[in-house]
């Protein structure tokens, strides 16, 4: 089964509804989406886009949204999944590294990508229309699914590098296929589950694990436009399934209404992206009766490890790796640590993506002799298997469950003027998990405060990734390396 539309194709053949509004009104059966990528993958032809082609996505969530990435699927083109945070000097970027033959963004884009690229342009707004109807009732409600082999790319997802330029994941067809089989069966999905879904759909989180595993199963998807505390416990009793990053949790937290009632019917929380706090699971536990079941996955792999649903979950630990991932956490000299060590997380498996698009170094410098994919991440595992993420050998920021690299800010606070250099870190906060702050070493010459630095960067990137605290301070702390000693940072200014 190579091209992984037939894996969700026969599980819309074991479902009714696929997408319900936050009324529980159906919008879409499963049956509809047969016709439906079917007239998508035919305009991505008529448009002359032809399997490998990318087809660079930033528009709002909508169901309209899900099912064109099916088409893409379908079609064997590349499904290119962007932020809508992101803005103009990124999507250059994005735009020139992927070369797109089609972009689909929202009306109020439309503009600013025609001026950035030649390729075709559709346009798709909130509600899930645009001109990407125009022609859509005139294309033919059959379409012949791409016959692909199972190492073709189907999705590439950029996530950001140390060097502060992003890289393209080459998410394959076999992947998503594994991947999705793999959780399907380790979360026990049952025939009657329903999916409250409230993650964004530019991410693997919320477009792999949250919108794959129902579909595969023919399960309702109640997809809310965005997360909202409030809806989701109004939501929770008409549904059984909820995945979250952890600050979706600590804001379910601060409602009052949320209890052991608004969660009588459901039967699976899920967290990841980011670190769950004991406190949070605790907290939640508490609260609601439920265990939340943490697990760990990152773009360039799908889910790699996951707390048993049948089994204890540890509060702490992102569980045991899932069956056909290999897991070792090995020391600096590149031996497997023993228990209760500290050393880089490396995995291999299906579900380990191809390499970064066009940059076959970059991919090299991240495969181990032995074909190990090195996460980056700083793992423990416990006499039992559990592994837990005690920190990141890269310098990320994880904020609100997005990723953050600080490289990329220091590049654009550097460049101002009165600005001799930066170095931006993650602070703890509660409600985002990270906050981005910058630590700015004035030069002199010119008179700077917080919001004068944050609102000379604001136009040039997205603003989850805007520091939301300044400090000025005479130099940086460094090595003898002359390495900037980011963790003094921040020790001083999380006691700020
Ligand atoms: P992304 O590619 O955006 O999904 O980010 C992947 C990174 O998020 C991983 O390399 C980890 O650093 C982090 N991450 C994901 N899930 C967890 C988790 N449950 N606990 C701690 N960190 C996590």
């Amino acid at each position: 089964m190579p091209n992984v539309y037939h894996l969700f194709e026969e599980g819309a053949g074991k479902g009714s509804t696929f997408i319900q509004d936050a009324s529980g009104r159906a919008l879409y059966s499963y049956k509809d989406i047969d016709t439906v990528t079917a007239r998508y993958a035919n305009l991505l032809r008529q448009r002359g886009v032809e399997p490998g082609d990318r087809v660079m996505v930033q528009v709002e969530k909508s169901p309209e949204c899900l099912l064109f990435y099916l088409a893409c699927l379908r079609a064997g083109s590349i499904y290119l999944p962007l932020n809508t945070a992101y803005k103009t000097e990124e999507l250059a970027y994005f735009i020139e590294n992927a070369e797109p033959s089609m972009i689909l963004c929202d009306p109020n884009s439309e503009q600013q990508f025609a001026a950035l690229s030649d390729a075709a342009i559709l346009t798709m707004d909130a509600a899930g229309t645009g001109t990407v109807d125009d022609d859509l009732e005139a294309q033919p409600t059959s379409f012949l699914t791409h016959d692909c082999r199972d190492d073709d790319v189907a999705v590439i997802i950029y996530t950001s590098g140390t060097t502060g330029r992003p890289k393209g994941a080459m998410v394959t067809h076999n992947n998503i296929y594994s991947n999705t089989c793999t959780l399907s069966a380790c979360w026990d999905w049952q025939a009657n589950d329903v999916m409250l879904h409230a993650l964004p759909i530019f991410h693997v989180h919320g477009l792999f694990v949250a919108s794959h595993l129902p579909i595969m199963n023919g399960s309702p998807i109640t997809l809310l436009g965005r997360f909202n505390a409030m809806e989701v416990i109004t939501l929770l009793p008409q549904s059984t399934v909820y995945m979250g990053v952890p600050t979706n949790y600590t804001r379910l937290l601060a409602e009052p209404s949320l209890g052991s009632d608004a969660c009588r019917n459901m039967r699976l929380f899920t967290s990841g992206s980011a670190p769950l706090l004991n406190q949070t699971f605790e907290a939640f536990q508490q609260r609601t009766g439920h265990t939340i079941v943490e697990r760990y996955g990152m773009s360039e792999t799908g889910m790699n490890t996951s707390n048993p649903v049948h089994g204890p979950r540890k509060a702490g630990t992102v569980g045991l790796p899932l069956p056909g991932v290999d897991c070792r956490i090995v020391g600096d000299d590149g031996s497997t640590l023993t228990p209760g060590l500290t050393g880089q997380l490396e995995l291999k498996g299906p579900n380990v993506f191809k390499g970064y698009w066009r940059m076959p170094e970059k991919t090299a410098e991240e495969f181990s002799a032995d074909g190990y994919f090195r996460t980056g991440d700083l793992a423990m595992e416990d006499e039992e298997q559990y592994i837990s993420i005690v920190g990141r050998d890269k310098d990320l920021i994880i904020s609100g469950g997005l990723n953050i690299y600080p490289k990329e800010i220091e590049t654009h606070l550097n460049s101002l003027d009165g600005i001799q250099e930066s170095a931006v870190i993650g602070l703890p906060d509660t409600d985002f998990g990270e906050a981005v702050a910058a630590i700015v070493v004035p030069d002199g010459s010119e008179k700077l405060s917080p919001d004068g630095v944050v609102a000379a960067v604001k136009d040039r990137m997205a603003n989850f990734k805007l520091p939301k605290h300044v400090y000025f301070i005479a130099e940086l702390p460094r090595n003898a390396m002359g390495k900037v000693q980011k963790n003094k940072l921040r020790e001083q200014f999380s006691a700020d």
